[in-house]
């Protein structure tokens, strides 16, 4: 709520990792996305510091509550950008697939980052028909839905009741599978990144769909 300043961190202000105990210059923790430069750890990310991590401009003081709403660039890349972080995870299915559809329908290529647990509650056929609408459209032309699952604690498995996208990455400082319990969680999963690595996936894979967009559409892929 009083995030007026992007960085409004003094010098000299140190915070300790959680996990190896390890000093870390606090402006150094806001550079790197909140990642431990001694042990990796990922420190759960609010919807509003993951667009801020994500996108080259972000003015948090747009945001309200619920599933975050970001349009802006990635490396100059534009995107549409679904946040939704622990707090906004508890939301019930139907609203997370209406908010998503709302997205999807400003056709821009739509990144989805989803926390575990997202879409918990009820279920319902209406929404999940408008989100398939939406990303069929969004498909028609030839724009990418890019969904992130976001590790987290998983004690209950992952559960994302989010149609997976036409990529489907998983952020996660922990080893890559088989010890991920998120693989057998989410089977949809194409790639395991740490957060450093995503944020350096993310403008290559916008560079790749837009070059197809723009390419010869009556070739056979
Ligand atoms: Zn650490």
């Amino acid at each position: 709520m009083n995030e007026r300043e992007r960085s409004p961190i003094p010098d000299g202000v140190w915070i300790q990792c959680g996990d190896c105990g390890e000093a870390i210059f606090a402006r150094e923790f806001e550079r790197t996305g909140k990642v431990c430069p001694h042990c990796g750890r990922h420190d759960a990310l609010s919807a509003a510091e993951r667009a801020a991590y994500v996108l080259d401009e972000f003015d948090a003081d747009e945001h309200l509550s619920g599933p975050l709403h970001a349009v802006g660039e990635i490396d100059s890349f534009p995107a549409a950008l679904a946040v939704i972080d622990a707090e906004s995870a508890e939301v019930s299915s139907g609203k997370l697939f209406h908010s998503v559809a709302e997205l999807a329908g400003l056709l821009k290529p739509l990144i989805v980052f989803a926390a575990n647990g997202t879409g918990a509650g009820e279920e319902s056929a209406e929404p999940r028909l408008r989100l398939a609408r939406a990303l069929k459209q969004l498909g028609n032309e030839r724009l990418p839905y890019i969904l992130v699952v976001t590790d987290g604690s998983e004690e209950d498995g992952y559960r994302a009741f989010l149609p997976p996208g036409d990529i489907v990455l998983a952020e996660t400082s922990r080893p890559k599978p088989p010890d991920n319990p998120l693989e057998s969680a989410h089977p949809h999963i194409d790639n395991f990144l740490t957060r450093h690595e995503l944020s350096e996936t993310l403008p290559k894979l916008l560079a790749f769909f837009r070059q197809r967009r723009s390419g010869d559409g009556t070739r056979p892929n």
